[in-house]
Formats: C-alpha cells, sequence, structure tokens
C-alpha cells in the first residue's frame, strides 16, 4: 500500500520512499564468498544471503524511488539512479509496492553502479510499454560519460541490431539550482559532494551533443562542478597543490524538504554545509553513505557517517552502500549505541565491538542501517515513520 487520495487532504507533502538497493557497487553477496572451497574462512554475511533469516543481509547497488505529490494530487515517481541491479531490484520491488510509471530519472554520478541499468530502462518505453519516453536528470559530466559509455542511449544514430533502445529525454542539472520535476510542483535540490578522487585525467570526450536529445531547457546549461574542477580552498590539504588531487563529485540531492540523500561521498565541502544551513530547516529524513567501519577512499566509515549525521540533525539518519564486511544485525546494533543505547555487558561479536570503538562521544541521534526493500514514510508535518524499526 501507498499513499491514497485520503492521505493527501490532511498532509501538504508525504513522502513515501523505497530503498532498491542499500550495497556497494559488487553488491552482497559475492560469488566468490558464496564458492569458496569448505577449508577456507566463510563469509558469514553472504552465506547468509542464502537463508530467510539473512535476506537484510543481501544488498543490490544503491538506489530508491521516492513517490509523492504533485500539485494536482497525481502521483510522482522518482528514481535515484539506475545501476548494475537496477532490472532485478524493480522486479522484486515494482509489483510489490505498486511502481509502475517513472516520471523522472536522477544520476548521481557516472559510475556503473549508478548508471549501467539505464538500458533496462527500455522496458518501460519500448512501443510505449508505459511511457513514451523518461526524463533524466544529469550533471553534464554524467550526460558526456553516458553519451561516452552508451552513445544509442543519447543519440539513435548508435543504435544496432534491432534497434530497441529506451526513449529518453535528458535535462542537465547544475550544483545549488534547484530544479522541478516537470510541471509537479515537485523540487529538488542538486548538490555535490567529493566521492573520493580522479586518478588520471579523464580524455577529452567531443562527440557531438545531437540538439534533439536535449530538452531546450537545459541545450545551454553547463555544469561548472565537473570532475576537474580545482577543489575549493578550504578543502585542500595544506600540503597539496591545488592541481595534484581532483575530487571525483557526485550529487546528492535535497527532495521537497523531506529527504536529503548523499548515497556516495567520503567529503562535504565546507560550502555545501553552509548551503544546507542557509535552507534554515534541515529535512527530517536523511539518507547516507556508510561502507564498513573504517572509512575508504570514496566512502564513509562508520565514525564519519555517525558525525556527519549528528552535524547535520536530521530526525533520522538511513546508512546505506554497505559491503559485505558486517551484517546487517551488527550494524543495527553499532547505530543503536550512537542513539545512547548501552551494550555494555551484551555478548556482542568482535565485529561489532570494533564499529562500537569507532563511534566518537558524541549526542545521541537515531541512525540505522537501512536494508532492501525498506520504506520511509514522511508526513506533510516532517514526522518520519518506516516498515523496518519501532524505535
Ligand atoms: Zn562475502
Ligand atoms: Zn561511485
Amino acid at each position: 500500500m501507498h499513499y491514497t487520495k485520503d492521505d493527501s487532504a490532511n498532509a501538504s507533502t508525504p513522502v513515501e520512499f523505497i530503498f532498491m538497493g542499500t550495497g556497494t557497487s559488487s553488491c552482497v553477496p559475492h560469488v566468490d564468498c558464496l564458492t569458496r572451497p569448505p577449508e577456507a574462512e566463510p563469509c558469514l554475511t553472504c552465506l547468509s544471503t542464502l537463508t530467510p533469516e539473512g535476506k537484510r543481509n543481501a544488498r543490490r547497488n544503491t538506489s530508491a524511488v521516492v513517490r509523492l505529490r504533485s500539485a494536482c494530487s497525481e502521483d510522482v515517481t522518482i528514481l535515484i539512479d539506475c545501476g548494475k541491479s537496477f532490472q532485478s531490484a524493480a522486479v522484486e520491488w515494482f509489483p510489490k509496492f505498486g511502481l509502475r510509471r517513472i516520471d523522472a530519472v536522477l544520476i548521481t554520478h557516472a559510475h556503473a553502479d549508478a548508471m549501467n541499468g539505464l538500458d533496462d530502462l527500455r522496458g518501460w518505453t519500448l512501443r510505449g510499454a508505459i511511457q513514451l519516453h523518461i526524463d533524466l536528470y544529469v550533471s553534464m559530466n554524467t550526460f558526456k560519460e553516458v553519451q561516452r559509455a552508451f552513445p544509442y542511449l543519447i543519440s539513435k544514430e548508435y543504435a544496432s541490431g534491432g534497434g530497441d533502445v529506451p526513449e529518453f529525454k535528458w535535462h542537465i542539472i547544475e550544483e545549488g539550482v534547484p530544479f522541478e520535476i516537470g510541471g509537479t510542483g515537485v523540487q529538488i535540490t542538486p548538490f555535490a559532494v567529493h566521492h573520493g578522487r580522479i586518478f588520471t585525467p579523464a580524455p577529452p570526450v567531443e562527440m557531438p551533443i545531437t540538439p534533439h536529445s536535449l530538452s531546450p531547457a537545459s541545450t545551454a546549461a553547463s555544469s561548472p562542478n565537473v570532475p576537474g574542477t580545482p577543489l575549493h580552498a578550504e578543502d585542500l590539504p595544506t600540503s597539496s597543490p591545488a592541481d595534484a588531487i581532483q575530487p571525483y563529485l557526485c550529487f546528492g540531492f535535497i527532495i521537497q524538504d523531506a529527504i536529503t540523500y548523499i548515497s556516495d561521498v567520503s567529503h562535504i565541502p565546507e560550502h555545501v554545509w553552509a548551503m544546507f544551513k542557509s535552507r534554515g530547516k534541515v529535512p527530517p529524513v536523511l539518507v547516507l553513505d556508510c561502507l564498513r567501519i573504517l572509512s575508504h577512499t570514496s566512502h564513509l566509515g562508520i565514525e564519519d557517517s555517525v558525525e556527519t549525521a549528528r552535524r547535520m540533525g536530521a530526525k533520522r539518519t538511513y546508512l546505506l552502500g554497505f559491503s559485505h564486511d558486517l551484517q546487517h544485525d551488527d550494524w543495527v546494533t553499532i547505530t543503536e549505541a550512537a542513539g545512547g543505547e548501552n551494550h555494555e555487558g551484551s555478548k556482542l561479536a568482535l565485529i561489532e565491538k570494533h564499529g562500537l570503538h569507532g563511534l566518537r562521544e558524541g549526542d545521541p541521534i537515531w541512525v540505522r542501517p537501512a536494508f532492501d526493500g525498506l520504506r520511509v514514510f514522511v508526513s506533510g508535518e516532517g514526522s518520519v515513520r518506516d516498515e523496518g524499526y519501532s524505535r
């Protein structure tokens, strides 16, 4: 079930958020963990996914669906990221949650786990199966990466075989410039965070952009915040010259003042924090990257995730992007401790002790691990509930 027409009468903008995937780029389980010889050390996280009890340890690429109401009280369905595991996620969650039409796709960045499922959207548009086209919202850099990797998704003259390709309408969006999904009244604010670094300069990509493949309103747009843009001065390590380290930039999104979504991040620049502050109110839900206990070049570890959640101050923070290092229940134990629950004296696994040890002292905050298929509801008044956690 989802929000019905009746709900909109007493809630200005109810938002339903569905986690399509909550795992790292390689997904969980790993094939190598499932096929290890008996004498090798078993991976309990991956093996558990073969049992009903381990269902929450099975994690596809990070992705989400946001369903909310347009100004005319019509359902608006937004897909965030369409990576390698999109098709199997859609097969599982679209029928279960009554999803069908996709009004917009937002792509955070041009990694495979965020965009390599775009081809599967042909299932929506081929011969108008569900709709005639899908609107995609991406940075200029992501647009160029799609053009380089999958030219036929931009321009049909590159299609081959039977020519059965999806119908897209591309919209170029820029950091810090809010945009509206079609004429729905639904407002999205993109912002750029660091997601690791660029190891080699990208080769120039200068295939011609076919004018009809871009929406008229966006053809003149360009993004100054593409990989290759120098770091902001306050974010530079003092010992590194500006041209030595280039951050790879990834979009996060603020959706209708209800949800802040940051799926892939190693560092949030101060000017982005300033933008959050300038908005005056904190969206009640934060969705945030957490790969594992220790931080990583491209992702947050639990210590930085909890510190980021504290600084943001959302009512609820849901973590996603997990590797197979820990099981779901381990993450629950660790995040409960961030909320002030005392697990001392409990029988804890070594990995849980490591996770607890990594948390810094600070104000208690509500943080939990998301899992595939978890639904979160934000009322028009900003209250939050979900279908996974009773506390
Ligand atoms: Zn494993
Ligand atoms: Zn990535």
